[in-house]
């Protein structure tokens, strides 16, 4: 057992794009050709032990420590990761997929999967000595780092497009007590500002175009094979919208690859709203260039951007392992979200729920066989967005204080509809 012997894997930070080492801390695109950056892992120690040593953890984001770029010694955690995979029969019966599991992020410690990139970039900010961490986002980027800067005692600033943030999220950075910045623009004007302020060196930036955070992210695919017991999926579906996620679960299925802990590749397949679809379309015409969407619309405020900046490395991800990439509508995203909800008793929010409503279209399709093993990540807590949900259910019903009544209502609920 070796397990203590590796507490961080080597590691550089280097441009994805053309291939050169970064080692300016605060650089996050190339200094030479303004590339995205990536962190190449030297893997080699993690050779020498197998899954079963790391077993001995309990799963979640640091059971993975080896593949990761931060030194466990100066974590900032609170217990994120670790989180079920469904096996959901009766929505594979609904959706007629014989083998499908959903994977629900929503019970991470902030109810989404940035928890996972944020314990990493928190942590490697704390190595830095920033004082300041900052980010733009939809809602749960921002929901996120609040709670690890409180954990880290850090001050925190986030930059929210003005008006377009599901309540339950807003309510988490405020509750957290960040420097809630909300501005004029949508989600592209904000990060370009907090941007700006990263440039000056004014805080530390923690967006996903921080190479560190889809690092943490890396864990979710790592969990899914352990909790597999290293068969690997035919399939992964998952909903795309900075694009950050996607290649992360890629990079993860890379590094695992190159260990000899698995012998193929999950085909992976990204999902974003029809009203917020660059990505899917450079997809379709089999490009590799994102033209940004300068008015994007969803209902899925979590994947309502318009100018991924990981549109790229999602591309590739999906082009490399034979996955696809589509687009569904916002009543497939609300049917989606109550049927996972009515079949499997999980409530997710909207932009996860794409993840199912994805599986159903592409299994009505054709392009999923009813025999593939398919694992669908859902992204975040449904309680997240209460108004949407609100929105599409039915009101409470007035009742008497009377037993007879109560009989009469729940007799006309179950009796069948024609
Ligand atoms: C951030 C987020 C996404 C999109 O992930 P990307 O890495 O930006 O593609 C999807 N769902 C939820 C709930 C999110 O918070
Ligand atoms: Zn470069």
């Amino acid at each position: 057992m070796q397990e203590d012997l590796i507490v961080m894997a080597a590691h550089k930070v280097v441009c994805w794009e053309c291939g050169a080492e970064v080692t300016d801390p605060y650089a996050n695109l190339c200094p030479k050709c303004n590339g995205l950056l990536t962190v190449k892992m030297d893997l080699s120690a993690v050779s020498e032990i197998t899954p079963e040593d790391l077993r001995s953890k309990k799963l979640g984001v640091w059971r993975y420590a080896p593949f990761m770029p931060v030194d466990e010694a100066n974590k900032v955690s609170i217990q994120e990761g670790g989180t079920p995979l469904y096996k959901t029969e009766a929505l594979g019966e609904a959706l007629g997929v014989k083998d499908s599991f959903v994977k629900f992020e929503g019970l991470n410690p902030t109810g989404s999967f940035k928890d996972r990139g944020m314990t990493m970039g928190v942590s490697h900010a704390k190595e830095l000595g920033a004082k300041v961490v900052g980010c733009a986002s939809t809602g749960n980027t921002s929901a996120s780092l609040a709670a690890y800067a409180s954990k880290a005692g850090m001050q925190c600033a986030v930059f929210l497009p003005s008006g377009k943030v599901a309540m339950g999220k807003l309510a988490q950075a405020l509750f957290f007590g960040a420097n809630v910045l909300s501005v004029d623009g949508n989600f592209d004007d904000a990060l370009a500002l907090a941007r700006k302020m990263h440039d000056e060196r004014k805080l530390y930036l923690l967006n996903s175009i921080n190479p560190y955070r889809p690092e943490g992210q890396k864990s979710v695919l790592f969990e899914i094979i352990d909790q597999l017991d290293y068969e690997v999926p035919d399939r992964i579906i998952l909903p795309v919208g900075n694009a950050a996620n996607i290649w992360a679960v890629y990079k993860a299925c890379t590094e695992l690859m190159e260990v000899g802990w698995i012998k193929k590749m999950p085909k992976l397949t990204g999902i974003q709203a029809a009203g917020s679809c660059p990505v899917a379309t450079a997809f379709q015409d089999g490009s590799m260039d994102v033209i940004a969407e300068p008015n994007p619309e969803t209902i899925a405020t979590a994947i309502r951007i318009g100018n991924p900046i990981s549109g790229k490395k999602a591309l590739k991800a999906m082009y490399d392992t034979k996955g696809v990439c589509t687009t569904v509508t916002d009543e497939e995203i609300i049917q989606a979200q109550l049927l996972l909800g009515r079949t499997e008793g999980v409530c997710v929010e909207p932009a996860s729920a794409a993840s199912v409503a994805g599986l159903k279209k592409l299994r009505a399709q054709g392009i999923i066989e009813p025999d593939e093993k398919v694992v669908c990540i859902c992204t975040g807590n449904g309680l997240k967005d209460p108004d949407t949900i609100l929105n599409n259910v039915p009101k409470p019903i007035p009742c008497m204080n009377d037993v007879a009544d109560v009989e009469r209502i729940l007799k006309e609920a179950a009796a069948p509809k024609e």
